[in-house]
């Protein structure tokens, strides 16, 4: 059967590939420049993996009207398509230009693309976000938890940070795929997945250690601090990168994801728990490491936690990898150079 991944070169989409081919499926990638699809082909190669089931397609603007037409007429054949690509970034000047139109319309070109082109395609799996679910302005009242039916209630007119931006491109992008689903007579069923914060490892070990994806960094920027440094108060919810990916597969290949919104969400966390795991698991970060305050890390908590998985796990039924092994297994990659 083959796959097509969106944006395949990201630090998702990667493990996505890894665990497709791990299960003998032939995936087609878009990526943006032939070197780095030829980049990913070889840390394939090098992995032992079977690359001849892994060819790409450049798409080099998501955004662009058409962007997807000619990947998916060169490949009837496809029968999945999962779209992970969409922008990730919090430094930016144009909220609108640089992330909710390109989130939109890639996946609208995606989506259309799919209609026209991919006649053969059956299941779309689309990464979405927690922050198309929930965010700062969310209320829930006493016993209340956030359900796979919430929407973040924050409107574009309501953005005042790139951090708003950005859970605003998640959720118009999500609407819009559940829009096109319910609006045309698609040939193709629809799941979401609604990752928290994704930690652990890179699919492969060749990687650029100084231009990590934006949740990747989030660790690496803990290993970068002074003794002295104050700990920050990051705190939120979060996901290994292996079960993330696990999810999106799942996604497709069991009947009962078809029309839901999956949360990949495997617990808490905070910064200083993060920093605790890292200085009690080694020895060689315990003295350059901030000590922070350990009693902070029981403290601390996401401003909304309180989300009811039941529908998801049960639908995905495995169990999560703990912070513990994604924190442990982010940082042995970071120190092995
Ligand atoms: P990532 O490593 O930055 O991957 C994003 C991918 O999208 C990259 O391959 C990027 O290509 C591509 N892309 C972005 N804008 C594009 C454009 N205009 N045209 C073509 N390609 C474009 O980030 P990630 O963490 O794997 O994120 C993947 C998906 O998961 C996104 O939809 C994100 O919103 C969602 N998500 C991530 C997290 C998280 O904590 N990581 C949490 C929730 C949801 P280049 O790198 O070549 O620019």
């Amino acid at each position: 059967m083959s796959i097509f991944v969106s944006g395949a070169t990201g630090f998702i989409a990667q493990n996505i590939v890894k665990q497709l081919l791990q299960a003998n499926y032939k995936v087609v990638g878009s990526v943006r420049t032939q070197e780095k699809g030829d980049a990913l082909k070889n840390n394939i190669k090098d992995a032992s993996l079977q690359a001849e089931n892994f060819t790409y397609e450049i798409v080099a603007d998501i955004g662009a009207e058409g962007a997807f037409d000619d990947a998916l007429k060169a490949h009837p054949e496809l029968e999945v398509f999962i779209h992970t690509a969409s922008p990730v970034k919090f430094d930016v000047k144009d909220v609108k230009k640089e992330l909710i139109e390109p989130a939109i319309n890639g996946t609208t070109n995606a989506l259309k693309a799919i209609q026209q082109y991919g006649k053969n395609i059956k299941r779309v799996v689309v990464t979405s976000s927690l922050a198309a679910v929930a965010g700062s302005r969310t209320v829930l009242k006493d016993g209340e938890s956030v359900t796979e039916q919430n929407w973040n209630p924050v409107t574009e007119e309501e953005i005042k940070d790139p951090s708003d931006g950005y859970a605003v491109s998640k959720k118009l992008a999500e609407e819009a795929v559940w829009k096109f689903a319910k609006d045309k007579s698609t040939h193709f069923s629809v799941t979401t997945i609604l990752p928290g914060l994704v930690t652990g490892p890179q699919a492969f070990p060749n990687f650029d250690r100084d231009g990590l994806n934006f949740s990747s960094e989030t660790i690496n920027k803990l290993l970068k601090l002074k003794p002295n440094d104050e700990v920050p108060k990051g705190a939120g919810l979060f996901v290994d990168v292996r079960d993330c990916a696990r999810a999106h597969i799942v996604a497709f290949e069991k009947e009962s994801a078809v029309n839901k919104r999956l949360f990949a969400v495997a617990g808490k966390f905070n910064s200083q728990e993060v920093l605790d795991i890292i200085r009690s698991s080694f020895d060689e970060l315990d003295q350059i490491s901030p000590k922070g305050n350990p009693e902070d890390a029981k403290k601390y908590a996401p401003r909304s936690d309180r989300y009811d998985q039941s529908v998801t796990r049960s639908v995905l039924g495995f169990e999560f990898i703990d912070l513990k092994k994604s924190v442990v297994d982010t940082v042995n990659q970071l120190l092995d150079d």
